[in-house]
């Protein structure tokens, strides 16, 4: 017993310096950190209670849900997208990090999960967060309503095989926007070849499938300064453009996409 409690406080401490590391990367000022840990704080108290995360200690919290988020930063500053919408955001990632990270962008948050929602309204408002909403419902329906193709970015992570992830995603993305899904895919790309089909039919191309840590040949941060890779929910970002109008049909009725992959 007191060898796990060394253990964990040797994994916070190891999962504090990576984040130092990679929110310096990033560009983070100081407050905005503090803002980050604060979140993970809230999260790991909250969670025992309401159950908003498989995720519960508090180095898994930083790594998985911290850590992970902020790898999407240096793709999205290429884009420099002015509405993203986080599709199937649980307990708000990678949207909420990405919101505090970058406050001129506007996010909004999707979950059909309400205690989820009501997670993300008593952060915006404890946060003072101005540029976040949160939105209680499901992505088939969301899509058919005043926000269909009304954004420029679309991400995901853990929420869905790519087949249905495009057909949640891509009605919500405006011409020329991009889907960026994170994801462990393996090293065959199965899970992308058997998604051609509904990318294509909801008005998308996959383009590239990037190694979340290096970006664009340039090291990230040092291997050193990353948690054990294992330890982060994602490790590929598949970028998919929507290149067409959706056809009105998808997606399909809710649920519908899960069942019947197109
Ligand atoms: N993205 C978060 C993360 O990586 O920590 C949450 C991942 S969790 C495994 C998947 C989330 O997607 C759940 O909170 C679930 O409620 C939500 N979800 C699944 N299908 C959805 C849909 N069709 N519309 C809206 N939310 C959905």
């Amino acid at each position: 017993f007191r060898q796990r409690i060394v253990s964990t406080a040797t994994d916070y401490e190891h999962v504090l310096h990576c984040f130092g590391k990679v929110a310096h990367r990033v560009g983070l000022s100081v407050s905005q950190q503090q803002s980050l840990l604060k979140l993970s704080e809230t999260l790991h108290r909250t969670n025992s209670l309401y159950n908003l995360t498989g995720i519960r200690t508090r180095h898994g919290i930083i790594a998985k849900h911290l850590i992970d988020a902020l790898t999407l930063l240096p793709f999205l500053d290429e884009q420099a997208p002015n509405r993203i919408v986080d599709v199937g955001t649980g307990a708000g990632f990678p949207g909420l990090v990405i919101a505090i990270s970058r406050p001129e962008w506007s996010m909004t948050l999707v979950d059909s999960v309400r205690k989820k929602v009501s997670f993300h309204e008593q952060i915006i408002s404890d946060f003072g967060l101005r540029n976040v909403q949160s939105v209680w419902g499901r992505a088939e329906h969301i899509a058919k309503g005043q926000l269909r193709e009304s954004f420029c970015i679309a991400v995901a992570r853990s929420v869905a095989e790519m087949r249905v992830l495009a057909e949640l995603t891509l009605p919500l993305v405006q011409v020329g926007g991009y889907v960026m899904a994170q994801k462990t895919v393996d090293a065959q790309h199965k899970e992308l070849i058997a998604a051609e089909n509904s990318i294509r039919l909801c008005g998308g191309q996959l383009l590239h499938v990037l190694d979340a840590w290096p970006s664009r040949g340039v090291e990230f941060v040092s291997a050193q300064d990353l948690p054990p890779l294992a330890d982060l929910a994602s490790n590929k970002i598949i970028v998919v453009k929507k290149e067409r109008r959706t056809p009105a049909k998808y997606p399909r009725r809710a649920g519908v996409p899960k069942k019947t992959p197109l």
